[in-house]
């Protein structure tokens, strides 16, 4: 089977469980995991922020980033298409009273003027005001598509000027930034809060991270401790992710790569599915056109290619280090035939 149903599907590397087979431990609820620390210190670093919480997830990590920016019963917004506003559950409503409001884009691509048309940062007493402003990088079910540095640039000075908040949805921040060369400290200085993953393409098994000031790690991790997301010897899992930023973060390219030529290979065939010119990282959603998306995830299965439904007439295929670009471009002609069948 060629797996593109996720990059989530990675499975730790030789030297990655060597890497965690031998880190040092320590009970990270005491703050004493010494590789917990080690790696805070190092991804805080990298983005220029003066701290960093591991967590278990990304859903944690935008959680308690977007907790730490809006108060019960004030609003974030961001693009329909989100992860928080469509993948977290409803979490930020039910478990902190947080309410959103979302703007449209084409291809999750921001548009800084839809966020200024749709920012309230002093409502009233009536109506619900905007403390906080979300931006998802690369952003997912718009097909892994990467942010123009401008635009962030853009609606970082908007929010500054209007006293509302920036939160990064970066769970695969990491492919923009090997994409475009952007240095993560420079998208770092654009955020008050920032959400990273290191269980995605990097392939670690298990991890994310929030960065920001110390302050609000400060009020996260008590947060995460009340959410009952204190854990102890998470060392093992820490050092998973360091080794994954040491040595897995450049070939992400190759996944970029592998993506192309499946789109190539599938627009070649059947132009209208999508645009092989936009796929710009690892993620490829194609239009089913006159099939539900169902019948070709199911008939693309037959034929040993496994793809994730996004939509009624959307499917993703997402490459990842478990797929190498001949598996890609194998992939691109089963799905072709079947759109064609
Ligand atoms: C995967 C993902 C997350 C976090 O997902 P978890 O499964 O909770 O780790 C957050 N945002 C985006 C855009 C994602 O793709």
């Amino acid at each position: 089977m060629i797996d593109l149903r996720s990059d989530t599907l990675t499975v730790p590397t030789a030297g990655m469980r060597a890497a965690m087979a031998q880190a040092p431990v320590g009970d990270d609820v005491y703050a004493e995991d010494p590789s917990v620390n080690a790696l805070q210190y190092r991804v805080a670093a990298l983005f220029g922020k003066e701290a960093g919480l591991m967590t278990t997830t990304g859903s944690l990590s935008n959680l308690l980033g977007i907790y730490c920016l809006v108060n019960p019963g004030e609003e974030i917004i961001c693009d329909m298409q989100a992860h928080i506003a469509r993948a977290e559950l409803g979490a930020h409503a039910a478990l902190h009273g947080v309410t959103m409001r979302t703007w449209e884009s084409s291809d999750g691509v921001v548009d800084a003027d839809a966020v200024e048309r749709l920012i309230a940062p002093d409502a009233g007493s009536h109506l619900v005001s905007t403390k906080a402003v979300e931006i998802e990088n690369t952003h997912n079910f718009g097909g892994g598509t990467i942010q123009p540095y401008e635009n962030l640039v853009r609606i970082s000075d908007l929010c500054r000027g209007v006293g509302v908040k920036l939160h990064l949805d970066g769970a695969r921040i990491w492919n923009a930034h090997v994409a475009t060369g952007v240095p993560l400290a420079d998208y770092g200085k654009l955020f008050d809060t920032i959400s990273v993953c290191f269980s995605k393409g990097l392939g670690a098994p298990i991890g994310s991270m929030l960065l920001s000031s110390a302050e609000n790690i400060a009020k996260a991790r008590a947060q995460r401790k009340r959410l009952g997301g204190g854990w102890r010897q998470a060392g093992v899992l820490a050092a998973a992710a360091d080794y994954a930023l040491t040595h897995q973060l450049v070939r992400l390219a190759d996944d970029h790569d592998a993506a192309a030529a499946f789109a190539a290979q599938v627009a070649a065939v059947v132009p209208e599915a999508l645009d092989a010119s936009k796929v710009q990282t690892n993620i490829v959603v194609v239009n089913t056109g006159g099939k539900l998306a169902s019948s070709v995830t199911g008939a693309a299965k037959e034929r040993g290619v496994l793809l994730s439904q996004v939509g009624r007439r959307t499917v993703r295929a997402v490459t990842h280090l478990g797929v190498t670009a001949q598996e890609g471009l194998q992939a691109g002609k089963v799905v072709a035939e079947v759109l064609q069948s």
